[in-house]
């Protein structure tokens, strides 16, 4: 096997692993009954597949064909020595993220009936860890996929789904549990601990 056939399976276990880690939350979290689902609209829609493009759709094109050929170059063992370490902390990251927020979880942004405040485990450090999790994969991607278009699109996708998002959900937080959600802002930061 070669180092780049090596790399492109080791993306594509990554993404496997994402969605079956998932499945069990996800089902969890469909038995409770959304309280307000105001913004799960178009915006969220186009925002949701954006990202999908990007860590989904434009890697796999690559993974499969090698196309665009002429933005590929040789990858170094070490670049996808560390591919693999971070795809596995990032997976590790989504899901301690999953287990903290339990039925709270939503792909869209909306509020479950009863929703809870979550600010302990992964919780405690930043406010915002799915998604920290979400950019280790878009850093993972650029590592395992020596593709200038595939490898940066992880972090064009999610990115743009991140910046447009955060503050929204921010808001709903506020608006659903105010001077204790201010508190909880003002003692974490949004996906690095201590720096951002
Ligand atoms: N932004 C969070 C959660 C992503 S899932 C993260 O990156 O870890 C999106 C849903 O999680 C939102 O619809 C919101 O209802 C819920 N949510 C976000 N932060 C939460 C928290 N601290 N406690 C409980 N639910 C939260």
């Amino acid at each position: 096997m070669t180092l780049l056939t090596f790399a492109k399976l080791a993306w594509t276990l990554g993404v496997v692993a994402w969605f079956v880690l998932r499945l069990p939350f996800q089902r969890k979290a469909r038995r409770a009954g959304v309280a307000d689902a105001r913004r799960r609209n178009l915006r969220e829609m186009v925002l949701l597949t954006i990202s999908t493009c990007g860590l989904g759709v434009v890697p796999a094109i690559y993974a499969s064909s090698g196309f665009p050929a002429s933005l590929s170059y040789a990858p170094s063992p070490l670049q996808v020595g560390a591919g693999v370490v971070v795809f596995l902390a990032a997976l590790w990251l989504f899901w301690r993220t999953h287990s903290d927020l339990g039925r709270n979880w939503s792909v869209t942004l909306e509020l479950r009936e009863s929703h809870k405040l979550i600010t302990t485990g992964v919780y405690s450090r930043v406010r915002h860890p799915m998604y920290s999790a979400f950019f280790l994969w878009a850093l993972a991607q650029a590592l395992l996929l020596p593709n200038l278009v595939a490898g940066l699109s992880g972090f064009v996708g999610f990115g743009i789904l991140y910046f447009f998002r955060v503050g929204e959900e921010e808001a709903m937080m506020r608006e659903a549990f105010g001077a204790e959600y201010d508190a909880y802002c003002a003692r974490t930061k949004r996906v690095i601990p201590f720096i951002c």
